[in-house]
């Protein structure tokens, strides 16, 4: 699911108040100001930054920060996310060491690497994940790789081929929300062409992890939240992420909807129910939140499958 919420903008009347469960951690503290010096030294965005998400302070407290690779400028132009939409930069050669150098001064057991849309690149910028991939199991072999990559719109079968062989740990594209509202939530993608790149990253490689994640509040039925579980189990999809959608800024798309934690608790429940190895389902869960740990879960689940089988 995008990161793209709000912490700190300041709340015109006419946006509905955020309810008492919507609770964040200032951004505050040493750690946290090494993090956001670090970030600036090696010339990396974050999306925790750019996109404004409601647990900076906690995630780089912990220096735990999601590196937003080439550039901060992104191609399209989605109704929930605060990136910025332009045209970007040129792909900066020095940024798969400087992730790296990130992992590696860090201390990051577990590193989560996403990236804008880039649909100006002949591949969509596929080889830039592959080279920071790369420069990861060079420079920080211990460390484990999860990806978070666009849909790589008309060169998906290529892209996703080009990554899955340099193996991460874990491969993840967002769904965003259900395929009704991809005409004005997400209206430059296809709801089916990201189930299909999901689906092949198995295909190619069925011993990576997959994981996908959805958004809730912008207007979504519950079956039809439920018929995207179907659809992310038939394409194999280990772990689903679920969060609460809140709006960056006036421009963006309308909270329709604040879902308690009871209504995600019982998502979680029927998510489980459907077969998911793991289920993360909160009001801020999103897509990065507590990946380390969450990575360690994956395994061990898949472990005690394996034993059952
Ligand atoms: S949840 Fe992800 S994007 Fe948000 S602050 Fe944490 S690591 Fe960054």
């Amino acid at each position: 699911m995008s990161e793209a919420d709000p912490v700190n903008l300041p709340q015109p009347s006419s946006r509905p108040r955020k309810p008492d469960w919507i609770r964040v951690k200032a951004p505050v503290g040493a750690a946290y100001s090494e993090t956001r010096q670090l970030m600036r030294r090696l010339n990396l965005a974050t999306v925790c930054e750019e996109a404004a998400c409601p647990n900076i302070g906690e995630c780089w407290t912990k220096k735990h920060a999601t590196v937003m690779i080439l550039g901060d400028v992104c191609t399209r132009a989605c109704a929930f996310c605060n990136v910025k939409t332009g045209m970007p930069r040129k792909v900066d050669p020095l940024e798969p060491e400087h992730v790296a150098t990130a992992a590696a001064e860090l201390g990051l057991e577990h590193i989560v690497i996403t990236s804008v849309d880039r649909d100006d690149l002949p591949d969509g910028g596929a080889s830039q994940f592959v080279k920071v991939i790369e420069a990861l199991r060079r420079n920080t072999p211990k460390t484990t790789i999860e990806i978070l990559t666009p849909d790589f719109r008309n060169k998906a079968d290529a892209a996703v081929e080009a990554i899955v062989a340099a193996r991460p740990d874990v491969y993840n594209h967002n769904l965003e929300t259900v395929p009704r509202l991809y005409p004005t939530i997400r209206p430059g993608a296809r709801y089916y062409a990201s189930l299909r790149l999901l689906e092949s990253i198995k295909r190619h490689d069925p011993s990576i992890f997959t994981k996908s994640g959805i958004m809730v509040g912008l207007g979504e039925q519950r079956l039809e939240v439920h018929q995207v579980m179907d659809d992310m189990r038939s394409a194999d999809i280990d772990f689903l992420t679920m969060g609460q959608y809140l709006q960056p800024t006036p421009k963006h798309a309308k909270v329709e909807d604040f879902v308690s934690p009871q209504v995600f608790n019982a998502y979680a429940a029927i998510a489980r129910a459907k077969g998911f190895l793991l289920v993360a389902a909160s009001p801020l869960t999103r897509s990065s939140y507590h990946a380390g740990d969450d990575f360690a879960k994956l395994r061990t689940a898949r472990e005690a499958k394996l034993a059952k089988a």
